[in-house]
């Protein structure tokens, strides 16, 4: 492990990877990859979380393509240096930013979204002109092993690395010196994470998760709603970092709100969702014991029926849940969606800021004030006015969590950003030297024009 970190922090120190020729060339590679072996990526997604292809052009390979194609086309604007304006009393100079790759950065992917979540980073690390460890999860078996074959056939093998294993290879790495360490997962990890990084400096990028949770008040169309929110919930089999945890209702649309899930569930997924091709099947047996043991968090009002031998958990809701209860306690990341009902807004904002700063917040309602109030009364990573999840396809903006949910944020040009150092440039010339006014000896002249100059620079 030393010995690959090693590698390619010579590669990157011999500057292989800054030109931006390399760079494009890179992600054209990884561009190709995900279209020319894109079967083996489904079938490795279908064995790891039975997801379906579709779902799977859509949430992860199209997804990172679509990040390459949107950093194909801007890269070269967006490593331009920036010119910042210089103070008066600085004049004549000249101020820049400039992007710099930062060295090495290791990158640690979680299982359920494995290709997007490895991929997605790596665009941004090697569009900034870094070298690259990649960690895949050893949760997604079928996805990691893949990742290990075929990306040394793609990428330039002297300056990105795959590292497949558990803890004990990940604790290895992690007593590495990288320069930047990309982390998506769980909260406790990432305490881990951010803990071993301390040692070096290393600066940390913690993309976590936590309980997302969707408002509805009585001014939307309710089954409308009720499809938005079945979809983002049930995708992934309720896997999604992003997905709504929980529901807050205006106790009055409950009812309407249940009857409107279950007429969504049908829709997405049949009578029978066991029998769907387009419903996925929980990671694990660890997950599955864990979810399951939520059931009982209330009284189910839709699904419910599991198999443990095919992991298969229905898509749930859950009514009369008490906000103590197992399913309120954690984040479900699962096909489980309790409602709680909650009488109004104010109501539903005491409730969400009780809870931990969440990933996302969804709502839904045709108030311009309900909206307002939610932009400026609660913290979130994201808010979603009408559609939960889908603000992660937008590139330009940030993904990413505040808080408990995580610190930093990707995507577009700010992955490149992230893996990047921003440098300031100054440059002033030698003549004339209008410098001579805060040299010593300190004058009173030279006194009165500090004082202006403090008020000025303030
Ligand atoms: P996981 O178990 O696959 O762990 C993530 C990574 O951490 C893996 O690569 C694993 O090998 C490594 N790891 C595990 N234990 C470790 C240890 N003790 N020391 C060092 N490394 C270790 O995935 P997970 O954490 O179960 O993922 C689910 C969580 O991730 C949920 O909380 C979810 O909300 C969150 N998530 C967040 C995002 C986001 O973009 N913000 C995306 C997906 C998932």
């Amino acid at each position: 492990m030393t010995h690959t970190v090693e590698e390619l922090r010579s590669a990157f120190d011999a500057g292989i990877t800054k030109p931006l020729a390399w760079r494009l060339a890179q992600l054209r590679a990884l561009r190709r990859m995900l279209t020319e072996r894109s079967a083996e990526f489904e079938d490795a997604l279908l064995a790891d979380l039975g997801k379906n292809p579709t779902e799977s052009q859509i949430a992860e390979l199209g997804f990172v393509v679509g990040e390459i194609d949107h950093a194909l086309k801007h890269l070269r604007r967006w490593l331009r240096p920036k010119r910042v304006s210089v103070p008066g009393a600085l004049l004549p100079a000249r101020a820049s930013t400039l992007l710099e790759p930062v060295g090495v950065v290791l990158v640690i992917a979680p299982w359920n979204y494995p290709v997007q979540l490895l991929l997605a980073p790596l665009v941004g690390a090697l569009g900034a002109g870094n070298a690259v460890v990649l960690k895949p999860s050893e949760l997604a078996p079928a996805t990691s092993a893949a990742m290990g074959r075929l990306i040394p056939q793609y990428l330039d093998r002297r300056a990105v690395a795959v590292v497949e294993g558990g803890v004990e290879e990940t604790t290895d790495l992690l007593a590495q010196r990288f320069d930047h360490i990309f982390y998506t997962g769980n909260g406790r990890v990432g305490r881990i994470v951010a803990a071993a990084a301390v040692e070096h400096l290393t600066p940390v990028t913690l993309e976590l998760g936590g309980k997302s949770p969707v408002y509805v008040d009585g001014t939307v169309d309710i089954a409308a709603a009720a499809r938005r929110i079945a979809w983002g919930k049930f995708m992934n089999a309720g896997q999604t970092c992003v997905a709504p945890d929980y529901v807050l209702a205006d106790r009055a649309v409950v009812p309407r709100l249940t009857d409107a899930l279950r007429d969504a569930v049908r829709e997405l997924y049949g009578d029978d969702p066991a029998q769907s091709p387009d419903y996925g099947r929980i990671v694990d047996d660890r997950q599955f014991s864990r979810l399951t043991g939520m059931l009982d968090s209330g009284t189910t009002a839709i699904g419910g029926d599991h198999d443990a031998a095919t992991r298969y958990l229905a898509p749930t809701v859950l009514v009369d849940v008490p906000g103590d209860a197992p399913a309120m306690a954690q984040e479900i990341f699962g096909p489980i969606l309790p409602i709680l009902p909650v009488d109004g807004l104010d109501d539903a904002i005491r409730f969400i800021r009780a809870g931990d700063k969440p990933l996302a917040l969804y709502v839904f309602t045709s108030s311009a004030t309900v909206r307002r109030r939610i932009l400026t009364e609660t913290s979130s990573g994201a808010v979603g006015f009408g559609i939960p999840a889908a603000h992660l396809a937008v590139a330009g903006l940030p993904f990413g969590g505040v808080g408990e949910s995580g610190a930093g944020a990707y995507h577009g040009e700010r992955s490149v950003r992230t893996f990047s150092h921003e440098k300031a440039v100054l440059s002033k010339p030698l003549a004339p030297d209008t410098m001579q006014l805060v040299y010593p000896p300190y004058t009173e002249g030279k006194d009165r024009f500090a004082r202006g100059l403090l008020r000025k620079l303030g």
